[in-house]
């Protein structure tokens, strides 16, 4: 599984460009986050004037993926996407969003909507339990697993010039204990272009036994220099091709 696109939804012309090249190589997620926590208090995402553009990039056959802070953002997403035009959409909780009860919700906002998928990211700390808790926060509250896939994006602070570690070990660990795919997410793990492009090679020759992760979550800019977000580690779709092939 690839989920491939900008880090956030920009413009109409920017969201429908990536869709385009994400379409032509095969990618059938597209992400490009309408919400987007900071850090410090600068731009936040297009937020709802975005959910339009989602709903073209379902006409191209193609699945959108955002992310939702809260519940609210979470139901205007699945009542505009999946309930009025019956169409996938991939929702996610990031790093960030350690609130279980806001977790909870959103499971239930995706309970019973078969268009909806949820992805969950590990929290910045690294903490098997509390990577635990998250995933059974949601399940509760959706009922149903089949919908959720997991994401490690890792662990704050990062060592040796990556901005997030990795813990491969761990994220195997989840993956066996709840059953769910376990995607990787080498760009907030290598927070450069070049520390992407070799956290991907790691990921690619990773694996225990045979069990590896299940697909990525990557950043990929139709022009990565402009961006207004993780301008340092979006990748062109140039680079997207030597690195990932599909
Ligand atoms: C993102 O995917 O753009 C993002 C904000 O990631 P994380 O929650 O892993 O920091
Ligand atoms: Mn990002």
């Amino acid at each position: 599984m690839i989920i491939a696109g900008p880090c956030a939804a920009e413009s109409r012309s920017q969201v429908l460009a990536s869709a385009i090249m994400a379409k032509e190589r095969g990618v059938e997620i597209v992400r490009a986050s309408l919400w987007k926590p900071r850090t410090r208090p600068e731009f936040d995402g297009v937020q709802e004037a975005g959910i339009s553009w989602l709903e073209e990039v379902t006409q191209l056959g193609l699945t959108p993926a955002t992310e939702v802070l809260n519940e609210s953002n979470a139901e205007q997403v699945v009542n505009r996407i999946a309930g009025g035009l019956g169409k996938d959409v991939l929702i996610w909780i990031g790093s960030r969003n350690q609130n279980h009860l806001i977790q909870r919700h959103i499971g239930e906002i995706a309970k019973g909507e078969r268009h909806v998928k949820v992805l969950i990211k590990n929290q910045p700390w690294p903490d098997l339990s509390h990577w635990l808790g998250i995933v059974d926060h949601v399940v509760n509250g959706s009922g149903d697993s089949s919908q959720i896939i997991l994401c490690h994006r890792g662990f704050s602070p990062g060592t040796n010039g990556l901005r997030n570690n990795p813990d491969f070990e761990m994220a195997m660990q989840v993956k066996a204990e709840t059953g769910l795919p376990m995607l990787i997410d080498p760009s907030h793990m290598g927070g450069t272009r070049e520390k992407v492009l070799d956290v991907i090679k790691q990921a690619q020759e990773f694996n225990i036994n045979g069990v590896g992760f299940d697909g990525l979550m990557i950043e990929v800019h139709p022009n990565p220099e402009e961006a207004w977000t993780d301008k340092l580690q979006q990748l062109s779709w140039d680079q997207f091709d030597q690195a990932v092939r599909i």
